[in-house]
């Protein structure tokens, strides 16, 4: 076990979970709980097997059960009834988090939030939704209206809860930046006080629930940021090298109105995505979501810069397919066409384009998936996994490029945990939302116990500037 597992000083002291097992059947019914072993084991993985150092950790921990509230009003019922008892409480959407964070590390409750799905209401420039919706449905009733969400993550299928409390960014964050600048205008949030209710908070007061796990707070309901809808078209090109593909990534970010996503690969990353035709064998390859009006502008500059344009598709079924081949996806789908080999850092700056070869010599096999968000490059570093320590040495030799990193293989809250132990401290007295996630960064080290032993002390491997997934 690692450091990074020691959670802060709470009391759990007399957890009842019999008692808390009789009241969530009353109030949810037998269907609305689970104590069966396969269930509580799905319950207690998420997506942090994309972590080679994560995974070889697993299991990290074991749900004594799981609930599934079918509203908001009862996502505050249960949360009410969990504390009076005692128990931890873990929030999970559908489990696609990848740094372990939707792990439940003290056991206890895990609150499965995918039956709370309503999209509630979609007005002029916002959407409110219940924490389970999926970021598809919140995209689907946007449409319909006219209109379009900020930002989506490659995982489109994970829910609104789940992306604001665990995710930061995707389709949309070339122009927005991530989900926690100007995303989210309204939260319900649940506390973890005896008298836990639905308490509405609204713009500058919902932001410090974004990002920290569910440590301060489970969202059942969130209002977020609509736009009007554009005419997207997906946009497939090739080059010889990947120079002739990054020297587009910030001219592309520069087109007028901006794409929703440019994202571009090695011939290894890409011959690792979906077969396309649009995404030739042994080319590299750039993806964009671009505006129907930049299409023609666009096509020049590829072929300016020594590529060839493969195709150029309509529709939203399109849009969506380059979506999931972003972000953490082509690591995904690089790591099923070589088992056991790869991990990843995240990545930004614009070394990114301007070091490439450095970059890439950082780690071996160093190859970047680069997209752009909110005016910088980012990306994710793949590189043969070797050990943990290895991992960690990077970090120094990334800093030394001027490279900014989030090292994806901790499960700590590392994005404004100041703020977030402030809020916990009102909000969750007792320490029992997701323990084990919120503790100083500061005095964390590198992990020290897991297979493969290593030691980095010191090196946390934090910078939040580049955290993208
Ligand atoms: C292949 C792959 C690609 C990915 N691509 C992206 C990407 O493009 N962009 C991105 O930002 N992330 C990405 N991620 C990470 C992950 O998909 C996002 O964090 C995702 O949006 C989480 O949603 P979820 O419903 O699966 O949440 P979960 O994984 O279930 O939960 C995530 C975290 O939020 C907490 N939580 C869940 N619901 C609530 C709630 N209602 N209230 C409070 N806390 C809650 C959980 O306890 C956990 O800590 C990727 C992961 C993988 C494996």
């Amino acid at each position: 076990m690692t450091d990074t597992t020691t959670a802060p000083a709470a009391d759990l002291a007399a957890p009842d979970l019999a008692a808390l097992e009789a009241e969530l059947r009353e109030l949810l019914g037998d269907r609305g709980v689970s104590v069966e072993l396969a269930a509580r084991e799905r319950a207690s993985l998420d997506g942090s097997r994309l972590s080679p150092v994560i995974s070889e950790q697993l299991p990290l921990g074991l749900a004594d059960l799981v609930a599934y509230p079918a509203d908001a009003e009862q996502v505050a019922v249960v949360v009410a009834a969990a504390v009076r008892h005692g128990v931890p409480v873990t929030p999970r959407g559908k489990g696609t988090g990848n740094y372990g964070q939707a792990i439940p590390m003290q056991g206890g409750l895990v609150l499965d939030l995918t039956r709370a799905r309503a999209v509630v209401e979609v007005g002029d420039g916002w959407l409110t939704a219940e924490a389970g919706a999926t970021m598809v449905a919140l995209e689907q009733a946007a449409t319909k209206a006219g209109q379009q969400i900020l930002m989506y993550p490659s995982t489109a299928q994970s829910t609104i809860g789940g992306f604001l409390a665990g995710g930061s960014g995707g389709t949309g964050s070339i122009k927005h930046g991530s989900n926690s600048m100007g995303f989210v205008k309204a939260l319900d949030v649940v506390h973890a006080t005896p008298d836990a209710g639905l308490v509405h908070v609204e713009g500058d007061d919902a932001q410090p629930y974004v990002h920290n796990y569910g440590t301060a707070g489970v969202i059942a309901r969130a209002t977020v940021a609509l736009e009007p809808l554009q005419d997207w078209r997906g946009f497939f090109a090739s080059f010889d090298t990947f120079e002739q593909a990054l020297s587009l990534i910030r001219p592309f970010a520069d087109l007028e109105p901006t794409p929703r996503l440019v994202s571009a690969d090695l011939p290894t990353l890409a011959d690792a995505l979906p077969d396309d035709p649009g995404i030739p064998a042994g080319r590299v390859s750039l993806r964009g979501i671009l505006d129907a009006a930049t299409v023609d502008v666009a096509t020049r500059m590829v072929e300016e810069a020594g590529g060839r344009v493969e195709d150029v598709r309509e529709g939203a079924q399109t849009s969506m397919k380059i979506s999931m081949m972003s972000y953490n996806h082509p690591i995904e789908w690089l790591q099923k066409a070589y088992p056991d080999t790869y991990f990843h850092v995240e990545v930004s700056g614009d070394a990114l384009v301007d070091r490439i070869d450095e970059v890439h010599a950082v780690y071996p096999g160093g190859m970047l998936h680069v997209e752009s968000q909110h005016g910088r490059p980012i990306g994710m570093l793949a590189g043969v996994y070797t050990s943990a320590a290895d991992v960690w040495a990077g970090f120094a030799k990334l800093r030394a490029l001027g490279v900014g990193y989030h090292n994806p293989h901790q499960w700590f809250v590392d994005y404004e945990p100041d703020r977030t132990r402030e809020l916990a401290a009102t909000t969750d007295p007792r320490g029992l939302l997701n323990p084990g996630k919120l503790v100083d960064p500061a005095s964390v080290t590198a992990p020290t116990g897991v297979k493969g032993g290593h030691a980095a002390p010191g090196a946390t491997g934090i910078d939040t500037g580049a955290k993208v997934s």
